[in-house]
């Protein structure tokens, strides 16, 4: 199921990372670098009642050195390339300015819908000023308070009422849906031609989904699979295209349509901090990771480069313990005929399930090798684990006191079980219970 996307756009000031905060909550992610810096979170999933949606702060995208006017249009043309629906955000306390006849000459543009919000109406008093907005020509305006959390819900309901339809499945179960990912000029649309050149690859469909995307079908030895969104890695040419901001944004809408995410490493440049940020989102969304090491045919190298630059990359991408690394060059084809068997095994790994009687039994071998925690003369016993969900894996732990279970102790048997089940390439998940 792909989830609707919203953006929200408008001039600077006008609240929409307030907005977005609000409407996004408490998330925490483990790949933002200093919390409260929210001007880093610029994509987030989100909840409404039975909606679930992802939601973009254009606001948070800045183009280059591009003057005030320029960002916001380019902000505008991001939304309305990205988004579903969009919500076009102004201040009731300035009335409409010229900046805010930009935008919506911008948006008067595309066919998606657009939801005016009028934000800082603090107080029901005030709501008289939302009157002038009328003027901007996009229908009834909603009243908001960003800091006071006031009018969300009409907004989102307004909002959820323009959802598409649900379309259901994008792509039958069987077939494997990977991206590459990295920063620019790593090597990712060099990859993919790589790739398609292959013998015997078929190249069935290059379809145009929704939202700009383009996927690219195929299938080699009877299994098919579809790369994600290889628009996103051929440029065409938008101003906004080479900022960072806009790239993390397509590389987590990738990383969220595939089961697969191939995280592709400049061999030329080494591992820098962007890097690790992308494959965070990748771990953290649950999905199967490939570490690529790409133009290994310019790295300078002895029989000991490989084992040093494992170990690197281990150093570097701890959380990645369980993701396969594979050294290739696009441009040589070395090893890259490799990388199609361990995208079919990660991906099987990625949706396999175990018995539950065969993990029960290595639950309990691991605790009577190494006994559960204690708290305060309270041992946590583990009564009965099963698997409740692929892809990721997801394991739930029934126990006396939820409580009693450690952050080491988790990983401990996260440990055990992929010793004895091959895990390799995904990331699992304990959830620990309490047994009612
Ligand atoms: P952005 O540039 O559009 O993302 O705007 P911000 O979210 O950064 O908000 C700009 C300023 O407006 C900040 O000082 C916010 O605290 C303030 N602000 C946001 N929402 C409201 C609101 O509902 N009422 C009032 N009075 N101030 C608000
Ligand atoms: P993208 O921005 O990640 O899609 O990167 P590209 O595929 O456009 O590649 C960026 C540059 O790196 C191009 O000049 C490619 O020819 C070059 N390149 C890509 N893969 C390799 C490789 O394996 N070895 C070498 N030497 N150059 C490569």
């Amino acid at each position: 199921m792909t989830k609707p996307v919203v953006a929200i756009v408008g001039r600077p000031n006008v609240g929409k990372s307030t907005i977005f905060n609000r409407i996004v909550g408490e998330r925490v992610s483990i790949v933002e670098d200093i919390p409260g810096v929210t001007r880093d979170r610029i994509y987030s999933s989100a909840e409404w009642l039975t909606h679930d949606f992802n939601i973009i702060d254009t606001g948070g995208i800045d183009i280059g050195e591009e003057p005030f006017l320029e960002q916001i249009r380019q902000q505008a043309e991001i939304a309305m390339d990205e988004a579903d629906v969009i919500i076009f955000l102004t201040n009731g306390r300035e009335g409409v300015t010229s900046a805010d006849e930009i935008v919506a000459k911008i948006l008067y543009r595309t066919k998606k819908p657009v939801v005016l919000a009028v934000n800082k109406i603090d107080n029901p008093d005030m709501r008289e000023m939302i009157y002038d907005f009328y003027a901007l020509g996009f229908g009834d305006p909603f009243p908001i308070s960003g800091s006071h959390g006031l009018g969300l819900g009409d907004l989102l309901d307004e909002v959820a009422k323009n959802f598409p339809k649900d379309e259901g499945q994008e792509y039958p179960d069987d077939v494997i849906k990977f991206s590459l990912i990295g920063r620019p000029n790593v090597g990712k649309s060099s990859l993919v031609n790589a790739f398609l050149g292959e013998d015997r690859v078929i190249v069935s469909d290059v379809a145009g989904t929704t939202r700009d995307a383009i996927d690219t079908s195929y299938t080699y030895e009877e299994q098919e699979y579809v790369i994600i969104d290889t628009a996103g890695m051929r440029k065409k040419g938008k101003v906004y295209e080479t900022t960072e901001k806009y790239s993390v944004l397509r590389a987590l809408r990738a990383i969220e349509r595939s089961d697969v995410v191939l995280v592709v490493l400049n061999g030329e440049e080494g591992i820098q901090e962007q890097d690790k940020k992308i494959a965070g989102y990748a771990h953290e969304a649950g999905k199967a990771v490939i570490i690529v090491y790409n133009k290994w045919d310019i790295v300078e190298k002895d029989e000991k480069t490989m084992n040093k630059v494992t170990k690197e990359i281990r150093e570097h991408f701890r959380f990645l313990e369980y993701a396969p690394i594979v050294f290739v060059s696009a441009k040589t084809k070395q090893r890259v005929h490799a990388l199609l068997p361990v995208i079919n095994r990660v991906s099987e790994n990625h949706s396999m399930r175990v018995q539950s009687s065969v993990l029960n039994e290595v639950i309990e071998d691991a605790v009577a090798m190494n006994p559960a925690p204690t708290d305060k003369g309270r041992r946590l016993r583990l009564y009965y684990t099963t698997q409740v969900s692929v892809k990721p894996p997801t394991f739930v732990v029934f126990v006396n006191d939820p409580e009693l279970m450690h952050f080491s102790y988790e990983r401990f048997l996260e440990n055990r079980i992929r010793e004895a089940f091959d895990f390799e390439g995904t990331p699992i998940r304990i959830i620990t219970r309490a047994r009612t």
